[in-house]
């Protein structure tokens, strides 16, 4: 199946998940019914759910600073800054809007934090793998070999004062993939908030963000993925307000051969996807562009050196599934997360 399609099916069932529970919220409710808008943005099903007004053409604003955000950052639009960017490497830097610098500017950070676990010049091993397009396939160790000195951040050049790019050797590429929807989210909520909506909805492809409460004043109740199920099966259920519930994991791309899965996440040191015994890490925090990155980089980084960044942070809550389906926790969490599939073990 195109990953397309499967990415639809994914936000259809997590959809109709939280309808269900947006349904429950509003029974008593005398407000009028929400209002919503879904399509295709960033290669994903968005949908956002305004429950506390009826002022459709906030829609438009929403999705145009989407299409925006997109016209910079997506590398499937040619005429991308991202597509730009990689165009000129090693060759010269490139001019870019304030949004696509600043997301650039947070993926190095997140490749620091990380030790290198997060690599947002992970380009080139991403296009040789093609997990999640129709040309997926398992490269030889040559071909690995000679994407592996492209993949290095720390080599990316930024200059604040005239917000340019540059990536020193022909042949890098920048990927966001782990970061743009997380900051597009965010975007969506200050929109929301700029236009004095306190209670919504904001799902891009799973990822979800909430803003305010449910309108009956209750908190949202947002369904945490089973990774080893289909789309929309969850273990358990967070309740949050204003805060957001991002999930990485070996479920959401990858494609099998011989019986072994290969998953989207990438190791930079190997060039082959991150093996360890995690199948997912979600993430729960205030800001999504962070949900994004860090549910990438604890996936990354393993249950033990992720669960201590968890814990290190006084930002962020942390469940982590693995291949075993035990689950772990970072600190906070208990408060927040009912596991409701007893296939699952609460460690
Ligand atoms: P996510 O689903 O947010 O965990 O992001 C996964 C996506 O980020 C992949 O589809 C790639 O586009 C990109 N990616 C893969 N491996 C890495 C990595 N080690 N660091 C940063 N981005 C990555
Ligand atoms: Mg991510």
């Amino acid at each position: 199946m195109n990953h397309l399609i499967r990415n639809i099916l994914k936000v259809v069932t997590v959809g109709l998940m939280s309808t269900s529970m947006l349904l429950t919220g509003c029974q008593s409710s005398e407000n009028a019914d929400p209002i919503t808008r879904s399509n295709l943005k960033l290669g994903t099903l968005v949908g956002i759910t305004i429950h506390d007004s009826q002022d459709t053409q906030l829609f438009n604003i929403l999705f145009d600073r989407l299409d925006a955000i997109e016209q910079h950052m997506s590398l499937n639009i040619k005429t991308s800054e991202i597509n730009a960017i990689n165009a000129s490497a090693g060759i010269e830097p490139v001019q870019v809007s304030e949004d696509t610098f600043e997301v650039i500017q947070s993926s190095l950070h997140y490749g620091d934090l990380s030790k290198g676990a997060f690599d947002s010049t992970i380009g080139p091993l991403v296009t040789l793998w093609g997990i999640g397009s129709d040309n997926a396939k398992l490269p030889s160790q040559a071909e690995i070999d000679t994407k592996l000195p492209l993949i290095d951040y720390n080599s990316v050049i930024l200059n604040i004062e005239d917000k340019t790019v540059f990536l020193p050797l022909q042949g890098m590429a920048l990927d966001l993939g782990a970061i743009a929807k997380g900051y597009a989210a965010d975007e969506m909520y200050r929109i929301l908030d700029e236009n004095k909506v306190n209670s919504a909805v904001i799902n891009l492809g799973g990822n979800i963000l909430v803003k305010g409460r449910k309108v009956d004043n209750t908190p949202w109740r947002v369904g945490v993925q089973n990774p080893f199920d289909t789309r929309g099966a969850y273990i358990g259920v967070v309740s949050i307000s204003d805060q957001t519930v991002v999930t990485s994991g070996i479920y959401e791309r990858f494609f099998e051969l011989d019986g072994q899965r290969y998953h989207h996440i990438l190791n930079p040191a190997t060039g082959y996807p991150v093996n360890n015994n995690l199948a997912s890490v979600t993430i729960i925090t205030s800001k999504s562009i962070d949900a994004d990155a860090y549910s990438t980089v604890l996936f990354a980084s393993g249950l033990e050196a992720g669960l201590e960044l968890a814990n290190g942070s006084n930002e962020i809550m942390a469940i982590f599934v693995t291949k075993d389906k035990k689950v772990y926790v970072s600190d906070g969490v208990e408060s927040i997360f009912e596991l409701s599939d007893n296939n699952f073990i609460l460690q």
